[in-house]
């Protein structure tokens, strides 16, 4: 195999890209294909001529019937098929990868041969993008990324699959300025799928590549003006979310930017989710360069607000205070009204401030400190590694210790922990975001 032409980008649709067997190193193969070494692990590779990849393209039929037959799709994550479970268990660890590799270059060498095996195909599709993340999240050369891409695109057969590779394929050539080979790359999608995640795929990358272009107009065509619009596969919501606020705020509709942000992100989590997907687009594309500061802002008010009610809120603790000078000022009116009343005799009555005052006060400061970690606190990525009663109920209701392991950016890891109300569905093991504040190192809120 000679040496193939330098590619003119790393996306570029005329050149080829397959990964290495053995380690994933990015190789460029002749269309025709053939036979070579690898550069870096020295295994051979191998690669038969390049297939036509571009789908059969679907009639347009009546646009609103087609939206609702899609969503009746949507709401459905995308869970690991049998067998990897144990593998991508709270993400694909970058020590897990290898093991990874081998069973995605297994599953794909056999879909060469035996193509309509759903099953496998599934796990690929699976593999391949979490792969891809895991890649992207660590040190990684651009060819092999695409390389990963192309291989698994090369040997699917259902549309829904071909077109998540096509997506990515397209969206990365526009990440990097070459247009030109974004639009090849979607011309061979099927842009009226009756399928939700190829319809997604082929919605996002559109609207991926007009923002790349400042065809703002038709994003949010595309992609409607807001979630209730057009149904879009859970996987790419956040990608959804960030395109059509950019769009809004590009064509000068900064309220209606804010709003779709602050909408998205107020749900669990998403917050940061957004924020990594702004910074990873182009910078020249200035994308919710207005919009996500204060769509930030508002979404750490509505987190506050939660956070400082999950573990019982500053109203029990002035319930708690109240209570607990009740007696006092019961006592002290009887004392004043009744003539010759005994009050040496009731001094007792001073343990209910004292007692009850202090659990008040506890859960009023606890509050505020909650609020304040969520309004001024950082980002971070935390996991659950134990979750015990601390001995208090509120109605019935155990407030729970939750210690969790942080990760926050410039700050090594460490141990921290949170009070909340009940057990609500947080299991040892599962992976959460965080607000953390160095200002109360021990404690943090979910996000
Ligand atoms: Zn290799």
């Amino acid at each position: 195999m000679s040496a193939y032409r330098a590619p003119t980008s790393v996306f570029a649709a005329a050149d080829r890209w397959l990964p290495c067997d053995n380690c994933g190193l990015g190789i460029q193969t002749p269309v025709a294909g053939g036979t070579t070494q690898c550069t870096r692990c020295q295994a051979p590779f191998v690669a038969y001529a390049r297939p036509n990849t571009a789908m059969p393209k679907s009639a347009a039929t009546d646009e609103m019937a087609r939206r609702a037959r899609l969503r009746t799709q949507d709401g459905r994550p995308l869970l690991p098929p049998p067998g990897i479970e144990q593998l991508v268990q709270g993400g694909l660890q970058p020590h897990r990868m290898q093991e990874a590799r081998m069973i995605w270059s297994a599953t794909r060498k056999s879909l060469v041969t035996n193509a309509s095996d759903v099953a496998a195909a599934e796990r690929l599709l699976f593999l391949t993008i979490i792969m891809r993340n895991t890649m992207l999240d660590n040190p990684t050369d651009e060819p092999s990324v695409r390389a990963l891409i192309e291989g698994a695109l090369e040997v699917f057969f259902l549309p829904r699959h071909k077109q998540s590779m096509l997506g990515y394929l397209a969206r990365g050539a526009a990440k990097v300025g070459d247009m030109d080979s974004a639009e090849a790359w979607i011309a061979q999608c099927d842009p009226f799928s009756e399928d939700l995640l190829a319809d997604s795929a082929y919605r996002i990358t559109r609207s991926f590549i007009d923002t790349g272009k400042g065809n703002f107009a038709n994003v949010l065509q595309v992609l409607g003006g807001n979630e209730a619009d057009v149904p879009i596969d859970d996987s790419m919501d956040p990608l959804a979310a960030v395109l059509r606020a950019n769009a809004w705020e590009k064509t000068n509709n900064l309220q209606a930017a804010q709003m779709v942000l602050t909408q998205y992100m107020a749900r669990h989590g998403n917050a940061s989710t957004v924020q990594s997907i702004t910074s990873s687009m182009p910078a020249q594309w200035q994308v919710c360069a207005q919009s996500a500061g204060s769509a930030q802002q508002q979404v750490r008010q509505v987190v506050a607000q939660r956070a400082a009610s999950s573990g019982g809120g500053s109203m029990i603790g002035w319930i708690f205070l109240i209570a607990g000078f009740a007696p006092v000022l019961i006592i002290g009116m009887l004392y004043l009204t009744t003539p010759k009343f005994p009050i040496e005799t009731t001094f007792f009555v001073l343990i209910f401030p004292i007692v009850f005052g202090a659990v008040g006060i506890t859960f009023i400061r606890s509050a505020a400190r909650k609020k304040e970690i969520a309004q001024n606190g950082l980002r971070g990525r935390g996991r659950i590694v134990g979750i015990s009663p601390t001995g208090t109920r509120i109605n019935g209701v155990p407030l729970m210790k939750i210690d969790v392991e942080i990760h926050v950016d410039n700050h090594p890891p460490r141990m921290a922990s949170t009070k909340r109300l009940g057990y609500q569905q947080i299991a040892p093991g599962s992976e959460v975001q965080i607000i953390w504040s160095p200002k109360y190192p021990n404690e943090i809120v979910f996000e």
